[in-house]
Order: structure tokens, then C-alpha cells, then sequence
């Protein structure tokens, strides 16, 4: 396993992050909601460094993945109701092709009425098939590999990694 992004890397980076959120989403009360699995995580670190008034509810959505295919996307239960005068920030954990998010926010745009902020930890362009609006990003991966830590999986495995790290065939 070759480590990509540190856990040094990582805490300077949401830093960033986290500086740029309360910048622009700093006057009122936000909404962030974090896609399960895999953004826990990212968005445990994120949200402990935001200065606004905030909640935070998660979302539960998966893609069946036919070997790194991604597959069709499934929602689970309901969408968490946002509060009058709330901003909605949604934290992911990686776009790769880009289905997923856009499946998603097409979803979010309909129920929620209110423009809704992304913020993605792990940006793959590589393998993007179709451009997707990310308005906060942790790190651009340039390769087409699988990366696993951070919250990021491999069969449910490596999850708890503090760095993450391309994986090779004999983790698998
Ligand atoms: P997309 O729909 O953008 O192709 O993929 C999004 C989902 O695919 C992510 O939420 C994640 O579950 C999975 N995924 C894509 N690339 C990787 C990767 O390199 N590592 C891991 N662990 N999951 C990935």
C-alpha cells in the first residue's frame, strides 16, 4: 500500500477547507449532510473546525459497483428536513466518474428548493464522464487507481487508515 495523502497532509487540508466554508457560509445557520459511508469521517474532522451555527444529519445512498463500475444508485429512507433560513453544505467522500454526485444532486435540488454546496474530500477526474459542479474540493488524485483510508473502503476494509493510500493487488 503506497501512502498518497498523509495524515499531515489531510489535517492542513481540511484546515483550508474548513477556512474557505466559514468564509462563504459563515453568516447563518448551515445543514451538513454527509453521505454514508464514506465522508463520516472527513466530515467528523470538517465540522469540528466550522464556526457557524450548525447540524448535521446523514445520507444514505449506494452505488452497486460491478467491478469498478459503478452501478445503479439506490437512496435509502428520507431526506432530512432543512430549517427555514438553513444553507445546505453536502460533504462526499470522492467523485470519480461523476454519477453519483450528479444522480445525487439532482435529487437534492428537487427536494430542497435551495441551492445546496458540495464539498468533496477526494477529487479523480480520470475517469469523469460527465462535468460536475463541485464547489469545495480536499485534493485532486490524478491517477485512475483505487484509493482506500480516510473513510474510503475496499470491501468494507481500511476505512479507519489515517492517510489514504493506493491500493495494490495484495491488499485486495
Ligand atoms: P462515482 O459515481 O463518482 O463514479 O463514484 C462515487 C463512488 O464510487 C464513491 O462514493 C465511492 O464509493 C466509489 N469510489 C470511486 N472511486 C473510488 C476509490 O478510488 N476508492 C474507493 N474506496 N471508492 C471509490
Amino acid at each position: 500500500m503506497q501512502v498518497v495523502f498523509s495524515e499531515r497532509d489531510i489535517a492542513e487540508r481540511v484546515g483550508g477547507l474548513a477556512r474557505e466554508i466559514n468564509a462563504d457560509l459563515g453568516g447563518g445557520p448551515l445543514l451538513v449532510l454527509g453521505v454514508l459511508k464514506g465522508s463520516v469521517i472527513f466530515m467528523a474532522d470538517l465540522i469540528r473546525r466550522l464556526e457557524m451555527p450548525l447540524r448535521f444529519e446523514v445520507v444514505a445512498l449506494s452505488s452497486y459497483r460491478d467491478g469498478d463500475e459503478p452501478g445503479e444508485l439506490h437512496f435509502y429512507g428520507m431526506l432530512p428536513e432543512a430549517r427555514p433560513g438553513e444553507r445546505i453544505l453536502v460533504v462526499e467522500d470522492i467523485v470519480d466518474t461523476g454519477r453519483t454526485l450528479t444522480e445525487l444532486r439532482r435529487h437534492l435540488d428537487a427536494h430542497y428548493g435551495r441551492p445546496v454546496s458540495v464539498c468533496v474530500f477526494l477529487n479523480k477526474p480520470g475517469r469523469r464522464r460527465r462535468p460536475v459542479a463541485v464547489d469545495y474540493t480536499g485534493f485532486t488524485y490524478p491517477g485512475d487507481g483505487f484509493v482506500v483510508g480516510y473513510g474510503l473502503d475496499y470491501a468494507g476494509r481500511y476505512r479507519n487508515l489515517p492517510f489514504i493510500a493506493l491500493l495494490e493487488p495484495e491488499d485486495r
